[in-house]
């Protein structure tokens, strides 16, 4: 492609413009197409006072130019930019609440102390069963500032629609944005909002799979545990979840087995103090499904013995697991699978060559077109037949791959409730993502980490043949 980069001074542009080009119109479709850049050096030809003969030239080739300049620097711009969001570098203006720019670089974020506690203040407050709201009220009675007066009394130059006169106070939209930023366990995401391109200027919200998220980018100040539960907790209904959050622990967590919908409290006044227990909202609103009675004493003790059992079952399967890789023999399996699968691969790729072969056969005239089409089919179902296989075996060498380090940290996090004491919001939203309660006093306790689980159970399965026969 032709590059002729013309490098017109501003005096010379109108002369340029009556010898070379027709109008204005040509500069613009041509030249691009051409691969022709204009550049103009001195941007005040205008005021030049351009004969009347060359401005109808002149207008657009102004346009033409400004256009492209525009074009080529917001597009580099925006590359720079991505390619530092890209590398996890921080290129926003402003900082997010709990975190402040390292005064050594400034692309780097690090954590803002007093900012940071409240963080995880917010975060230790919703996990004992606050709700938003609460929430909000009780930071705002602490005095402690919200993130606007926080960054005004940072010195950072923040533009806000409030009275300076009148404090910025800690929202329920300001609480649920901290207990949603993914900032607070390490991802930094970027590129949420921008100009669709460089001629509209109005910002506007990006796709979210159009954001730069970036992994371990900035320092972590909850755990993944605790955002996933927490946000699990927040994508329910939140009417439910924060009418009795405080007073009800399970209050978010209950769902009627048979049609689906959330549980709810009444309470039974009786002399000395009151009886709660829980039935079907759709039953409670006369919309049909049945009670589904259960009392909260009833309830508490069936799943403090669930998880009590479920707790157990894991650290025995751990302990196997321990066992398994312990054994020379487990190894022994892996390797084994390992030579499987190369000799697989080898076999595949030996069919795949016969399968050409017999077409040079039958082009030679070895074969007649019946034998070829024949050795052709067979070789295919050969090639299918031991695809299968070969993928079956890297399944079952998975499978015999004993636990990994993200396995050990979910067992960890039941091995530190193994003798718990107190059934309360904090230990129902470390271990249990919901539970079901069905007619007859039955329940159905859904744990988190139920995959690594069921996982966990099939290594086990698959490697009980390694495992010591128990006589009797
Ligand atoms: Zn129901």
């Amino acid at each position: 492609m032709n590059c002729i980069i013309f490098i017109v001074l501003s005096k010379d542009l109108s002369r340029f413009a009556r010898n070379y080009v027709d109008s204005g119109r040509y500069l613009q479709k041509v030249f691009p197409i051409l691969g022709i850049r204009f550049i103009s050096i001195n941007d005040n030809y205008d005021s030049l006072g351009v004969n009347h003969q060359a401005n109808d030239f002149v207008i657009p080739i102004k346009n033409f130019i400004n256009d492209s300049y525009c074009k080529d620097l917001s597009v580099k711009i925006r590359s720079n930019l991505d390619v530092k969001r890209r590398k996890g570098e921080y290129v926003g203006a402003y900082t997010p609440y709990g975190y402040m720019k390292d005064p050594q670089d400034k692309n780097k974020l690090i954590v803002d102390e007093k900012a940071g506690e409240t963080v995880k203040q917010i975060f230790s407050l919703y996990k004992d069963g606050k709700s938003i709201g609460q929430i909000a009220d009780y930071l705002n009675n602490i005095g402690i500032p919200s993130p606007i007066e926080h960054k005004i009394s940072s010195g950072i130059n923040f533009e806000t629609s409030f009275k300076t006169s009148e404090k910025a106070k800690w929202s329920y939209n300001a609480v649920r944005r901290i207990l949603t930023n993914e900032a607070y366990i390490g991802i930094l995401a970027q590129g949420k909002r921008g100009t669709p391109n460089y001629k509209v200027h109005v910002i506007q919200k990006r796709d979210e799979n159009d954001w730069i998220r970036v992994e371990d980018a900035l320092p972590a100040l909850i755990t993944y545990d605790d955002f996933m539960s927490v946000k699990n907790m927040l994508g329910r209904d939140v009417r439910i979840v924060s009418a009795d959050a405080e007073a009800n622990p399970f209050s978010g967590f209950l769902f009627c087995g048979d049609c689906g919908q959330p549980m709810v409290r009444k309470t039974v006044p009786s002399k000395r103090k009151k009886y709660y227990y829980f039935v079907c909202s759709t039953n409670k609103r006369h919309e049909g499904c049945s009670p589904h009675n259960m009392s909260l004493k009833e309830l508490t003790r069936t799943v403090k013995n669930a998880i009590a059992s479920h707790i157990n079952h894991i650290l025995d399967l751990s302990k196997t697991l321990e066992y398994i890789e312990k054994l020379p023999s487990a190894n022994r399996l892996i390797l084994d699978y390992e030579t499987q699968i190369e000799n697989m691969e080898i076999e595949i790729e030996r069919l795949h060559k016969m399968k050409l072969r017999i077409y040079e056969d039958l082009t030679n005239g070895i074969l007649d077109k019946q034998e070829y089409a024949d050795f052709r089919q067979q070789y295919k179902m050969q090639i299918e037949e031991k695809s299968n296989l070969l993928e079956r075996l890297r399944k079952e060498k998975k499978d015999a791959l004993v636990s990994n380090d993200s396995e050990k940290v979910w067992v960890a996090l039941f091995r530190q409730y193994e003798n718990i004491k107190e059934l309360n919001r904090r230990v129902l939203m470390a271990l249990i993502d919901k539970i079901l309660i069905y007619e007859g006093h039955t329940l159905e306790v859904v744990f988190r980490y139920r995959d690594e689980y069921k996982r966990m159970n099939e290594i086990v399965k698959c490697n009980a043949n390694l495992l010591p026969r128990v006589e009797g």
